[in-house]
């Protein structure tokens, strides 16, 4: 069975709005703190092109670390596995998502995966182009053509808001650079990492990223072939190990789909050959996740048998 209207959603939602309360917005990124704890939506997209959604749908908010799986793919695009698994690896940690410890005590000294900082910002800087802006507009034409929507921008307030405090996501990526993982202008590298997290979308957006991961990257409306079925299957394997910060295991038992969070408060999942599905609900869990949106998960996996487990 699957999702049939706007309507059964909102009743999922309107129970795991009570979750909000329990959590807290992220605000060690200055600009995000202004986001209201209390919102969350929703957005189911099918491969018939039906989406059903519920919540406040038309609010955008930033992707933040879901971007990391838009950045992965096309840094694969661009340089092909064998170079971007040479500098990033493959394993979880179960450490938090910007921690610098295994940078150190993994040798070679290269970041564990993709997901979490390290990795991301090491992936950032192998989007090819000839200038920032040009990496960054490669980005953004990558997510427009994944979720079919024009006019994908980011949010200046917040992506300087990161920058200005980026502290600790700077040393790792010095860190990096010392070790080579990071080639060329770190402060550049910087810049347009945070200018990717700061890539704006509505749960609609989040819902198709996740319907052409689940189809092996095609657009199952006209059959055309948005990333390879190769790229699109890294992705969803690091989302299932590493998805969800070091609570990817208990999501894997709980809910059992690929999904990927970011502290903005939004979660995209794909669910292979089913449906993609978007989350914004901006109050998290100690672990960073959405947690409202953890709630809304674990029901509707549960409601429409979601586990590929
Ligand atoms: N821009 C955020 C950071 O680097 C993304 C983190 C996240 O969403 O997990 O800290």
């Amino acid at each position: 069975m699957d999702c049939r209207s706007d309507q059964e959603l909102l009743e999922i939602v309107h129970g795991s709005r009570l979750h909000t309360a329990k959590g807290k917005v992220a605000d060690y990124i200055p600009a995000l703190a202004k986001a209201d704890p209390d919102s969350l939506s929703v957005a189911m997209a099918f491969p018939d092109g039906n989406c059903y959604s519920a919540g406040d749908v038309e609010k955008k908010a930033t992707l933040q670390s879901i971007s990391k799986v838009v950045a992965l793919a096309l840094a694969l695009l661009d340089n092909g596995e064998e170079y971007v698994f040479h500098r990033v690896g493959m394993e979880p940690t179960g450490d938090p998502f910007n921690s610098i410890i295994k940078l150190e005590t993994t040798k070679p000294h290269k970041p564990l995966n993709p997901m979490i900082n390290a990795g991301a910002l090491a992936v950032t800087s192998m989007i090819k182009g000839d200038s920032l802006d040009e990496r960054l507009s490669r980005l953004i034409q990558l997510c427009e053509l994944i979720t079919g929507e024009r006019g994908i921008g980011y949010n200046e307030e917040v992506a300087m808001s990161e920058l200005e405090t980026a502290d600790l996501n700077r040393s790792l990526a010095y860190y990096l650079k010392q070790y080579d993982v990071i080639e060329g202008d770190v402060e550049a590298v910087m810049e347009l990492y945070t200018k990717q997290c700061a890539i704006e979308m509505s749960c609609v957006g989040l819902a198709k990223i996740g319907l052409v991961l689940a189809m092996d990257g095609k657009d199952p409306l006209t059959g055309e072939t948005i990333l390879p079925p190769r790229v699109a299957s890294i992705c969803k394997t690091f989302m299932v190990t590493c998805g969800m910060y070091n609570a990817s295991g208990e999501f894997a038992i709980r809910v059992g789909v690929p999904a990927k969070s970011g502290v903005s408060g939004g979660i995209m999942a794909a669910v292979p050959y089913r449906c993609g599905i978007g989350i914004f609900g901006p109050s998290l869990d100690e672990r960073g996740n959405s947690i409202a949106g953890w709630d809304l998960m674990e029901q509707m996996s549960k409601k429409y048998d979601l586990s590929m487990f």
